[in-house]
């Protein structure tokens, strides 16, 4: 078995999925007491939300090429950084390092592929939402995205810090995601991306199919710690 080198704390409420999922996959296939040879580093989240809100990509590029290198000297064979949003960087910190990076629109992309969808929304933080690298690489293959309106794009984001990365789950939320995504589908989406780490704690079930990143993700890793 091969080990992952996890860059987490995006915040801890899905790192903790990541390192459940991740384990119980290799459990699942391998049986016994087995289970994932892991390294995982974890951010104070408060640092990178700041950088974030600062629009600060460049030093958050460094801060993840410099996680991702020093995994790879403590002996690494894949690096996966645990969150959508920082996935912005995700090219630069491919630069800095010598072993592959498992990333995470690739892993759902090949979830919307095996389910057939060709039309999907994607629920996510405003950064995931807004900036080309997500909607991009789903475009360049040939699946249509439909993102939130402007005003619900701030309600999920607002969902997404004030809430979920706390461990908040408050059913008026999760109210409020579900119309966002009934709205989507009644524009054409056959599945909403969780495109969101933290977004599979408290949407379990819609009225349309879910693509769960998280999850899709840890599905990926195994798959090539195990390959
Ligand atoms: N974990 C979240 C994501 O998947 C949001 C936190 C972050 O900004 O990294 O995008």
């Amino acid at each position: 078995m091969k080990t992952i080198g996890l860059i987490g704390g995006m915040s801890y409420e899905s790192t903790i999925e990541y390192y459940r999922i991740i384990n119980e996959l290799v459990n699942e296939r391998l049986g016994g007491l087995k289970s994932a040879k892991m390294l995982i580093e974890s951010y104070d989240f408060s640092i990178i939300e700041n950088l974030q809100t600062k629009n600060d990509w460049d030093n958050l590029g460094l801060i993840l090429a410099d996680s991702a290198k020093k995994l790879e000297t403590l002996g690494a064979d894949f690096i996966a950084i645990a969150t959508n949003t920082m996935h912005y960087v995700a090219p630069f910190v491919k630069k800095n390092i010598k072993i592959p990076l498992i990333h995470i629109v690739q892993a759902t992309l090949n979830q919307i592929k095996r389910k057939n969808h060709d039309c999907v929304c994607l629920l996510g933080t405003k950064y995931t939402m807004s900036l080309p690298f997500y909607k991009e690489i789903l475009e360049d293959n040939n699946i249509k995205v439909i993102i939130p309106k402007d005003e619900d794009k701030e309600v999920i984001n607002d969902i997404i810090y004030n809430e979920l990365c706390v461990g908040i789950i408050n059913k008026e939320s999760k109210d409020k995601l579900l119309s966002i995504i009934e709205t989507c589908s009644k524009l054409g989406a056959s599945a909403a991306v969780l495109g969101c780490t933290e977004l599979p704690n408290i949407i379990k079930k819609a009225p349309i199919d879910l693509i769960d990143t998280t999850k899709a993700h840890c599905i990926e890793i195994v798959d090539r710690i195990l390959a």
